[in-house]
Protein backbone atom coordinates (compact mmCIF):
# COMPACT_ATOMS: atom_id res chain seq x y z
CA UNK A 1 0.00 0.00 0.00
CA UNK A 2 1.46 3.56 -0.72
CA UNK A 3 0.78 6.88 0.40
CA UNK A 4 -2.11 7.15 -1.65
CA UNK A 5 -5.60 7.93 -0.22
CA UNK A 6 -6.63 4.71 1.47
CA UNK A 7 -9.44 2.91 -0.64
CA UNK A 8 -12.55 4.18 1.96
CA UNK A 9 -11.24 7.63 1.62
CA UNK A 10 -13.40 9.59 -0.90
CA UNK A 11 -13.36 13.10 0.53
CA UNK A 12 -15.48 16.05 0.34
CA UNK A 13 -16.40 16.70 -3.59
CA UNK A 14 -14.62 19.51 -4.90
CA UNK A 15 -17.44 21.47 -5.64
CA UNK A 16 -19.89 20.80 -3.23
CA UNK A 17 -23.19 20.21 -5.49
CA UNK A 18 -25.14 22.93 -3.54
CA UNK A 19 -22.95 25.80 -3.30
CA UNK A 20 -22.09 25.43 -6.69
CA UNK A 21 -26.00 24.90 -7.47
CA UNK A 22 -25.22 21.25 -9.15
CA UNK A 23 -28.57 19.14 -9.89
CA UNK A 24 -28.97 15.82 -8.41
CA UNK A 25 -28.41 13.53 -11.39
CA UNK A 26 -24.84 15.92 -11.99
CA UNK A 27 -23.82 15.75 -8.64
CA UNK A 28 -24.65 11.86 -8.34
CA UNK A 29 -22.66 11.11 -11.27
CA UNK A 30 -19.86 13.42 -10.12
CA UNK A 31 -19.94 11.64 -6.90
CA UNK A 32 -19.58 8.45 -8.94
CA UNK A 33 -16.70 9.17 -10.17
CA UNK A 34 -14.96 10.61 -6.90
CA UNK A 35 -15.78 7.14 -5.27
CA UNK A 36 -14.28 5.50 -8.55
CA UNK A 37 -11.03 7.37 -8.26
CA UNK A 38 -11.04 6.59 -4.74
CA UNK A 39 -11.43 2.43 -4.84
CA UNK A 40 -9.81 1.99 -7.96
CA UNK A 41 -7.49 4.25 -9.47
CA UNK A 42 -5.47 5.60 -6.44
CA UNK A 43 -4.20 1.99 -5.53
CA UNK A 44 -3.04 1.25 -8.94
CA UNK A 45 -1.38 5.22 -9.87
CA UNK A 46 2.19 4.66 -8.19
CA UNK A 47 2.89 1.36 -9.94
CA UNK A 48 1.44 2.74 -13.94
CA UNK A 49 3.99 5.90 -12.83
CA UNK A 50 6.87 4.23 -11.44
CA UNK A 51 6.88 1.49 -15.05
CA UNK A 52 5.30 4.04 -17.41
CA UNK A 53 2.58 1.38 -18.45
CA UNK A 54 -0.65 2.15 -19.69
CA UNK A 55 -3.86 1.04 -16.96
CA UNK A 56 -5.92 -0.70 -19.11
CA UNK A 57 -7.25 -2.15 -16.52
CA UNK A 58 -8.13 1.24 -15.16
CA UNK A 59 -10.51 1.25 -18.65
CA UNK A 60 -11.90 -2.14 -17.86
CA UNK A 61 -13.28 -0.79 -14.92
CA UNK A 62 -14.58 2.40 -16.75
CA UNK A 63 -16.39 0.37 -18.69
CA UNK A 64 -18.06 -1.93 -16.47
CA UNK A 65 -18.61 1.39 -14.59
CA UNK A 66 -20.77 2.99 -17.59
CA UNK A 67 -18.01 5.42 -17.51
CA UNK A 68 -16.78 5.13 -20.74
CA UNK A 69 -20.17 6.23 -22.16
CA UNK A 70 -20.29 9.63 -19.81
CA UNK A 71 -21.05 11.94 -23.05
CA UNK A 72 -22.20 9.36 -25.01
CA UNK A 73 -26.37 10.36 -25.52
CA UNK A 74 -28.87 8.83 -23.23
CA UNK A 75 -30.93 7.77 -26.82
CA UNK A 76 -27.98 6.07 -27.55
CA UNK A 77 -27.14 4.18 -24.27
CA UNK A 78 -24.91 6.48 -23.00
CA UNK A 79 -24.64 8.26 -19.17
CA UNK A 80 -25.82 11.78 -21.51
CA UNK A 81 -23.51 14.23 -19.18
CA UNK A 82 -23.22 17.93 -20.80
CA UNK A 83 -19.71 19.03 -20.96
CA UNK A 84 -19.72 20.71 -17.81
CA UNK A 85 -20.95 17.61 -15.73
CA UNK A 86 -18.00 15.77 -17.75
CA UNK A 87 -15.25 18.72 -16.66
CA UNK A 88 -16.68 18.02 -13.20
CA UNK A 89 -16.82 14.25 -13.22
CA UNK A 90 -13.16 14.43 -15.01
CA UNK A 91 -11.71 16.85 -12.63
CA UNK A 92 -12.68 14.20 -9.65
CA UNK A 93 -10.82 11.25 -11.22
CA UNK A 94 -7.56 13.30 -11.68
CA UNK A 95 -7.40 13.81 -8.21
CA UNK A 96 -6.12 10.10 -8.06
CA UNK A 97 -4.55 9.14 -11.16
CA UNK A 98 -3.34 12.43 -12.84
CA UNK A 99 -2.75 9.67 -16.26
CA UNK A 100 -5.67 8.09 -16.50
CA UNK A 101 -7.92 11.18 -16.40
CA UNK A 102 -5.90 12.55 -19.19
CA UNK A 103 -5.93 9.36 -20.92
CA UNK A 104 -9.99 8.99 -20.19
CA UNK A 105 -10.13 12.95 -21.91
CA UNK A 106 -8.74 11.99 -25.02
CA UNK A 107 -11.39 8.78 -25.34
CA UNK A 108 -14.37 11.30 -23.75
CA UNK A 109 -13.71 14.01 -26.24
CA UNK A 110 -13.99 11.47 -28.92
CA UNK A 111 -17.85 10.93 -28.11
CA UNK A 112 -18.37 15.23 -26.36
CA UNK A 113 -17.00 16.55 -30.12
CA UNK A 114 -19.25 13.89 -32.47
CA UNK A 115 -22.21 13.91 -29.79
CA UNK A 116 -23.58 17.76 -27.76
CA UNK A 117 -21.14 19.66 -29.31
CA UNK A 118 -21.60 18.45 -32.99
CA UNK A 119 -25.26 18.81 -32.32
CA UNK A 120 -24.60 22.80 -31.85
CA UNK A 121 -22.82 23.16 -35.40
CA UNK A 122 -24.17 23.78 -38.26
CA UNK A 123 -25.04 20.45 -41.14
CA UNK A 124 -27.58 19.93 -43.38
CA UNK A 125 -30.24 17.43 -42.14
CA UNK A 126 -28.77 14.93 -44.52
CA UNK A 127 -25.54 15.23 -43.48
CA UNK A 128 -26.84 15.22 -39.80
CA UNK A 129 -28.31 11.89 -40.74
CA UNK A 130 -25.68 10.48 -41.71
CA UNK A 131 -23.33 11.38 -39.06
CA UNK A 132 -26.41 10.64 -36.54
CA UNK A 133 -25.86 7.00 -38.09
CA UNK A 134 -22.23 6.84 -38.15
CA UNK A 135 -21.26 7.86 -34.31
CA UNK A 136 -23.62 5.39 -33.64
CA UNK A 137 -21.59 2.58 -34.98
CA UNK A 138 -18.69 4.21 -32.59
CA UNK A 139 -20.76 4.54 -29.52
CA UNK A 140 -21.66 0.64 -30.11
CA UNK A 141 -18.42 -0.07 -29.77
CA UNK A 142 -17.15 1.74 -26.99
CA UNK A 143 -20.96 0.63 -24.66
CA UNK A 144 -21.21 -3.15 -26.03
CA UNK A 145 -17.61 -3.65 -26.66
CA UNK A 146 -15.49 -1.68 -24.12
CA UNK A 147 -13.38 -0.11 -27.32
CA UNK A 148 -10.77 2.66 -26.24
CA UNK A 149 -10.82 6.24 -28.18
CA UNK A 150 -7.57 8.38 -28.20
CA UNK A 151 -6.61 11.50 -29.65
CA UNK A 152 -3.45 11.84 -31.31
CA UNK A 153 -3.48 15.51 -32.84
CA UNK A 154 0.22 16.47 -32.38
CA UNK A 155 2.54 16.49 -35.14
CA UNK A 156 5.78 18.41 -33.51
CA UNK A 157 4.63 21.28 -35.82
CA UNK A 158 2.84 24.28 -35.47
CA UNK A 159 -0.90 22.14 -36.77
CA UNK A 160 -1.51 21.13 -33.35
CA UNK A 161 -1.98 24.92 -32.13
CA UNK A 162 -4.62 25.59 -35.21
CA UNK A 163 -1.80 28.05 -36.92
CA UNK A 164 -1.73 25.30 -40.21
CA UNK A 165 -3.15 22.41 -41.64
CA UNK A 166 -2.17 19.00 -40.29
CA UNK A 167 0.74 17.64 -42.22
CA UNK A 168 -1.49 13.66 -41.60
CA UNK A 169 -3.08 13.74 -45.12
CA UNK A 170 -6.04 11.44 -46.04
CA UNK A 171 -6.92 11.36 -49.62
CA UNK A 172 -9.95 10.10 -51.15
CA UNK A 173 -10.53 7.01 -51.94
CA UNK A 174 -13.24 4.29 -52.91
CA UNK A 175 -15.65 3.83 -50.25
CA UNK A 176 -13.41 5.88 -47.80
CA UNK A 177 -9.63 7.49 -47.47
CA UNK A 178 -5.82 6.57 -47.41
CA UNK A 179 -4.34 8.04 -44.34
CA UNK A 180 -0.41 8.98 -44.47
CA UNK A 181 1.74 10.59 -41.88
CA UNK A 182 2.74 10.80 -38.05
CA UNK A 183 1.86 11.83 -34.82
CA UNK A 184 3.95 12.26 -31.84
CA UNK A 185 3.06 12.03 -28.12
CA UNK A 186 0.01 10.36 -29.24
CA UNK A 187 -1.68 9.00 -25.63
CA UNK A 188 -2.90 5.54 -25.12
CA UNK A 189 -0.28 4.29 -28.19
CA UNK A 190 -0.42 0.72 -28.16
CA UNK A 191 -3.26 0.52 -26.01
CA UNK A 192 -6.73 2.07 -27.54
CA UNK A 193 -8.53 0.37 -29.84
CA UNK A 194 -9.33 3.29 -32.45
CA UNK A 195 -6.83 6.57 -32.56
CA UNK A 196 -8.93 9.47 -33.24
CA UNK A 197 -6.66 11.59 -35.92
CA UNK A 198 -7.11 14.64 -37.16
CA UNK A 199 -6.05 15.12 -40.59
CA UNK A 200 -6.15 16.91 -44.08
CA UNK A 201 -8.40 15.92 -46.72
CA UNK A 202 -6.68 16.30 -49.96
CA UNK A 203 -7.27 15.52 -53.46
CA UNK A 204 -4.82 14.86 -56.09
CA UNK A 205 -3.26 18.48 -56.88
CA UNK A 206 -5.13 20.39 -54.33
CA UNK A 207 -3.39 22.67 -51.44
CA UNK A 208 -3.70 21.46 -47.78
CA UNK A 209 -6.39 24.04 -45.70
CA UNK A 210 -7.33 23.71 -42.40
CA UNK A 211 -10.76 24.40 -43.62
CA UNK A 212 -10.62 20.31 -44.91
CA UNK A 213 -9.42 19.03 -41.58
CA UNK A 214 -11.22 15.63 -41.09
CA UNK A 215 -11.15 14.05 -37.96
CA UNK A 216 -10.94 9.80 -38.53
CA UNK A 217 -10.87 7.24 -36.15
CA UNK A 218 -8.65 4.43 -37.33
CA UNK A 219 -8.44 0.90 -35.88
CA UNK A 220 -5.28 0.59 -33.79
CA UNK A 221 -5.08 -2.86 -35.97
CA UNK A 222 -5.62 -1.78 -39.45
CA UNK A 223 -2.81 -2.61 -41.67
CA UNK A 224 -0.17 0.06 -41.63
CA UNK A 225 -0.74 1.61 -38.00
CA UNK A 226 2.76 1.56 -36.38
CA UNK A 227 3.48 2.54 -32.83
CA UNK A 228 7.14 3.51 -32.68
CA UNK A 229 9.76 5.42 -30.17
CA UNK A 230 10.54 5.11 -26.32
CA UNK A 231 8.26 6.85 -23.49
CA UNK A 232 10.22 7.68 -20.64
CA UNK A 233 9.40 11.24 -19.71
CA UNK A 234 8.94 13.44 -16.23
CA UNK A 235 5.40 13.12 -15.64
CA UNK A 236 2.13 11.62 -16.84
CA UNK A 237 4.18 8.50 -17.16
CA UNK A 238 1.24 6.36 -17.50
CA UNK A 239 -0.43 7.64 -20.34
CA UNK A 240 2.22 6.06 -22.60
CA UNK A 241 2.28 8.70 -25.18
CA UNK A 242 4.33 7.22 -27.86
CA UNK A 243 4.56 8.33 -31.81
CA UNK A 244 2.43 6.77 -34.17
CA UNK A 245 3.13 6.37 -37.69
CA UNK A 246 0.42 5.69 -40.68
CA UNK A 247 1.27 4.25 -43.85
CA UNK A 248 -1.23 3.84 -46.61
CA UNK A 249 -3.90 3.05 -44.28
CA UNK A 250 -7.26 2.81 -45.25
CA UNK A 251 -10.47 3.41 -43.37
CA UNK A 252 -13.74 3.77 -44.74
CA UNK A 253 -15.99 6.52 -44.37
CA UNK A 254 -18.02 5.64 -41.58
CA UNK A 255 -14.35 6.43 -39.37
CA UNK A 256 -15.74 9.97 -39.96
CA UNK A 257 -15.95 11.32 -36.61
CA UNK A 258 -17.18 14.31 -37.53
CA UNK A 259 -18.42 15.29 -41.13
CA UNK A 260 -16.19 17.38 -43.39
CA UNK A 261 -15.81 20.84 -42.21
CA UNK A 262 -17.72 20.34 -39.58
CA UNK A 263 -13.82 20.09 -37.41
CA UNK A 264 -12.49 23.19 -38.28
CA UNK A 265 -16.79 24.70 -37.63
CA UNK A 266 -16.33 23.07 -34.18
CA UNK A 267 -12.82 25.07 -33.74
CA UNK A 268 -13.54 28.12 -34.92
CA UNK A 269 -17.35 28.03 -33.34
CA UNK A 270 -16.91 25.92 -29.99
CA UNK A 271 -13.40 26.79 -28.73
CA UNK A 272 -13.86 25.74 -25.17
CA UNK A 273 -13.49 22.04 -26.54
CA UNK A 274 -10.29 22.70 -26.30
CA UNK A 275 -10.29 23.39 -22.50
CA UNK A 276 -11.09 19.73 -21.87
CA UNK A 277 -7.65 19.08 -20.75
CA UNK A 278 -7.79 21.18 -17.62
CA UNK A 279 -10.24 18.90 -15.67
CA UNK A 280 -7.38 16.76 -15.04
CA UNK A 281 -5.05 19.20 -13.72
CA UNK A 282 -8.20 20.81 -11.60
CA UNK A 283 -7.94 17.55 -10.21
CA UNK A 284 -4.30 17.47 -9.11
CA UNK A 285 -4.70 20.87 -7.67
CA UNK A 286 -7.07 20.07 -5.03
CA UNK A 287 -4.52 16.77 -4.46
CA UNK A 288 -1.91 18.92 -3.80
CA UNK A 289 -3.92 20.72 -0.93
CA UNK A 290 -5.79 17.61 -0.01
CA UNK A 291 -2.00 16.33 0.58
CA UNK A 292 -1.13 19.20 2.63
CA UNK A 293 -3.96 19.30 5.20
CA UNK A 294 -3.72 15.59 5.84
CA UNK A 295 0.14 15.73 6.25
CA UNK A 296 0.74 18.60 8.65
CA UNK A 297 -2.26 17.29 10.69
CA UNK A 298 -0.27 13.44 10.97
CA UNK A 299 -3.29 11.90 8.98
CA UNK A 300 -1.14 10.77 6.13
CA UNK A 301 -1.52 6.74 5.45
CA UNK A 302 2.23 5.31 5.34
CA UNK A 303 3.22 8.18 7.32
CA UNK A 304 4.20 8.62 11.21
CA UNK A 305 1.11 10.26 13.25
CA UNK A 306 3.71 13.67 13.71
CA UNK A 307 1.51 16.39 13.77
CA UNK A 308 3.24 19.90 12.09
CA UNK A 309 -0.27 22.12 11.76
CA UNK A 310 1.36 23.86 15.12
CA UNK A 311 3.57 25.70 13.32
CA UNK A 312 2.87 29.48 12.50
CA UNK A 313 5.05 29.16 8.38
CA UNK A 314 2.55 26.38 7.56
CA UNK A 315 -0.40 27.92 9.12
CA UNK A 316 0.57 31.09 6.46
CA UNK A 317 1.43 28.16 3.50
CA UNK A 318 -1.39 26.39 3.87
CA UNK A 319 -4.11 29.85 3.77
CA UNK A 320 -1.81 31.01 0.67
CA UNK A 321 -2.48 27.58 -1.23
CA UNK A 322 -5.96 27.71 -0.39
CA UNK A 323 -6.43 31.37 -1.33
CA UNK A 324 -5.23 30.27 -4.82
CA UNK A 325 -7.13 27.26 -4.88
CA UNK A 326 -10.27 28.62 -4.52
CA UNK A 327 -9.36 31.66 -7.05
CA UNK A 328 -8.69 28.96 -9.26
CA UNK A 329 -11.88 26.83 -8.71
CA UNK A 330 -13.99 29.99 -9.03
CA UNK A 331 -12.28 30.90 -11.97
CA UNK A 332 -12.45 27.43 -13.99
CA UNK A 333 -16.00 26.80 -12.54
CA UNK A 334 -17.08 30.10 -14.10
CA UNK A 335 -15.48 28.94 -17.29
CA UNK A 336 -16.88 25.51 -17.55
CA UNK A 337 -20.40 26.61 -16.99
CA UNK A 338 -20.32 29.08 -19.79
CA UNK A 339 -19.37 26.68 -22.76
CA UNK A 340 -21.38 26.77 -25.46
CA UNK A 341 -21.30 27.62 -29.33
CA UNK A 342 -20.68 31.12 -30.47
CA UNK A 343 -19.21 32.69 -26.86
CA UNK A 344 -18.47 36.35 -26.46
CA UNK A 345 -15.34 37.60 -26.83
CA UNK A 346 -15.07 37.71 -23.36
CA UNK A 347 -16.14 34.62 -22.76
CA UNK A 348 -13.44 33.01 -24.80
CA UNK A 349 -10.78 35.05 -23.02
CA UNK A 350 -11.83 33.59 -19.68
CA UNK A 351 -11.42 30.27 -21.06
CA UNK A 352 -7.81 30.72 -21.94
CA UNK A 353 -7.22 32.70 -18.74
CA UNK A 354 -9.07 29.88 -17.00
CA UNK A 355 -7.05 26.73 -18.81
CA UNK A 356 -3.73 29.16 -17.87
CA UNK A 357 -4.64 29.20 -14.53
CA UNK A 358 -5.52 25.98 -14.29
CA UNK A 359 -2.28 24.57 -15.45
CA UNK A 360 0.01 26.93 -13.87
CA UNK A 361 -1.75 27.10 -10.60
CA UNK A 362 -1.69 23.08 -10.04
CA UNK A 363 2.25 22.72 -10.23
CA UNK A 364 2.71 26.13 -8.16
CA UNK A 365 0.00 24.43 -5.74
CA UNK A 366 1.95 20.62 -5.52
CA UNK A 367 5.75 22.89 -5.39
CA UNK A 368 4.32 24.71 -2.52
CA UNK A 369 2.88 21.46 -1.44
CA UNK A 370 6.27 20.11 -1.34
CA UNK A 371 7.96 23.12 0.54
CA UNK A 372 5.60 23.03 3.28
CA UNK A 373 5.30 19.29 4.25
CA UNK A 374 9.07 19.04 4.06
CA UNK A 375 11.15 16.60 2.92
CA UNK A 376 10.04 13.48 3.98
CA UNK A 377 6.34 14.28 2.14
CA UNK A 378 8.51 14.05 -1.41
CA UNK A 379 9.53 10.71 -1.21
CA UNK A 380 8.47 8.09 -3.78
CA UNK A 381 6.15 6.36 -1.74
CA UNK A 382 3.91 9.32 -1.48
CA UNK A 383 1.65 10.32 -4.20
CA UNK A 384 2.43 14.06 -3.68
CA UNK A 385 5.94 13.64 -5.85
CA UNK A 386 4.02 12.51 -8.91
CA UNK A 387 0.87 15.32 -8.42
CA UNK A 388 4.06 17.38 -8.81
CA UNK A 389 5.45 16.05 -11.54
CA UNK A 390 2.27 14.89 -13.50
CA UNK A 391 1.13 18.85 -12.87
CA UNK A 392 4.08 20.49 -14.47
CA UNK A 393 2.73 18.92 -17.79
CA UNK A 394 -0.29 20.86 -17.98
CA UNK A 395 1.00 24.03 -19.13
CA UNK A 396 3.03 22.21 -22.53
CA UNK A 397 -0.55 21.03 -23.31
CA UNK A 398 -0.96 22.02 -27.37
CA UNK A 399 -3.27 23.68 -28.50
CA UNK A 400 -3.77 25.79 -25.03
CA UNK A 401 -0.27 25.92 -24.08
CA UNK A 402 -0.01 28.45 -20.92
CA UNK A 403 2.41 30.80 -23.49
CA UNK A 404 -0.20 30.56 -26.62
CA UNK A 405 -3.23 31.70 -23.92
CA UNK A 406 -1.33 34.59 -22.68
CA UNK A 407 -0.82 35.01 -26.48
CA UNK A 408 -4.31 35.19 -27.25
CA UNK A 409 -5.54 37.22 -24.10
CA UNK A 410 -2.80 39.52 -24.93
CA UNK A 411 -3.40 40.23 -28.57
CA UNK A 412 -7.53 39.56 -28.78
CA UNK A 413 -7.93 42.44 -25.70
CA UNK A 414 -5.79 45.13 -27.43
CA UNK A 415 -7.41 44.07 -31.22
CA UNK A 416 -10.61 43.68 -32.87
CA UNK A 417 -11.10 41.16 -35.82
CA UNK A 418 -9.26 42.43 -38.39
CA UNK A 419 -7.35 45.40 -37.02
CA UNK A 420 -4.29 46.08 -37.76
CA UNK A 421 -1.85 49.28 -36.89
CA UNK A 422 -1.48 50.10 -41.31
C1 LIG B 1 1.65 13.87 -21.01
C2 LIG B 1 1.31 14.38 -22.35
C3 LIG B 1 0.34 13.73 -23.09
C4 LIG B 1 0.01 14.20 -24.35
N1 LIG B 1 -0.95 13.55 -25.06
C5 LIG B 1 -1.30 14.02 -26.27
C6 LIG B 1 -2.31 13.35 -27.04
O1 LIG B 1 -2.91 12.35 -26.63
N2 LIG B 1 -2.61 13.85 -28.25
C7 LIG B 1 -2.00 14.93 -28.74
O2 LIG B 1 -2.34 15.34 -29.82
N3 LIG B 1 -1.02 15.57 -28.06
C8 LIG B 1 -0.68 15.14 -26.84
N4 LIG B 1 0.30 15.79 -26.13
C9 LIG B 1 1.14 16.70 -26.88
C10 LIG B 1 1.15 18.15 -26.53
O3 LIG B 1 -0.06 18.78 -26.72
C11 LIG B 1 2.27 18.82 -27.33
O4 LIG B 1 2.04 18.70 -28.67
C12 LIG B 1 3.54 18.18 -27.01
O5 LIG B 1 3.85 18.59 -25.70
C13 LIG B 1 4.65 18.45 -28.02
O6 LIG B 1 4.88 19.75 -28.12
P1 LIG B 1 6.20 20.29 -28.79
O7 LIG B 1 7.37 19.95 -27.98
O8 LIG B 1 6.19 19.92 -30.21
O9 LIG B 1 5.92 21.81 -28.55
P2 LIG B 1 6.04 22.95 -29.60
O10 LIG B 1 4.97 22.81 -30.61
O11 LIG B 1 7.46 23.02 -30.06
O12 LIG B 1 5.71 24.16 -28.72
C14 LIG B 1 6.58 24.61 -27.75
C15 LIG B 1 5.94 25.82 -27.14
O13 LIG B 1 5.92 26.87 -28.12
C16 LIG B 1 4.69 27.53 -28.10
N5 LIG B 1 4.05 27.47 -29.42
C17 LIG B 1 3.97 26.42 -30.25
N6 LIG B 1 3.29 26.74 -31.34
C18 LIG B 1 2.94 28.04 -31.21
C19 LIG B 1 2.21 28.94 -32.03
N7 LIG B 1 1.73 28.58 -33.21
N8 LIG B 1 2.01 30.19 -31.56
C20 LIG B 1 2.51 30.57 -30.37
N9 LIG B 1 3.22 29.74 -29.57
C21 LIG B 1 3.41 28.49 -29.97
C22 LIG B 1 3.81 26.82 -27.09
O14 LIG B 1 3.71 27.58 -25.92
C23 LIG B 1 4.51 25.53 -26.79
O15 LIG B 1 4.45 25.16 -25.40
C24 LIG B 1 0.65 15.33 -24.87
C25 LIG B 1 1.62 15.99 -24.12
C26 LIG B 1 1.95 15.54 -22.87
C27 LIG B 1 2.99 16.28 -22.08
Amino acid sequence: MHGDLDAHDTGAAIFAPEAFGLDDAAAELIAQARRFGARVLAPRAAQHDREASFPLENFRDMHDEGLLGICIPKEDGGLGAGYRTYCLAAAELGRFCGSTALSFNMHVCSTLWSGALSDDLDMSAAERAAHVARRRLHYRRILDDGAVYSQPFSEGGAAAAGAVAFGTEARPAAGGFIVNGKKIFASLSGAADCYGVLCTERGEGEAASRRNTLYLAIPANAPGVAVVGDWDPLGMRATVSRTLLFKDVFVPEDAMLMPRGVYFQAATRWPHMFLTLSPTYMGLAQAAYDFTIRYLRGEMPGTPPVKRRMFPTKQIAVAEMHVMLEQTKALWFQAISEARANPTKEQVLRAYAAQFTVMENANALATKAIRTCGGQAMLKSLALERIYRDSRCGSLMLPWTAEICLDRIGREALYEPGETDD
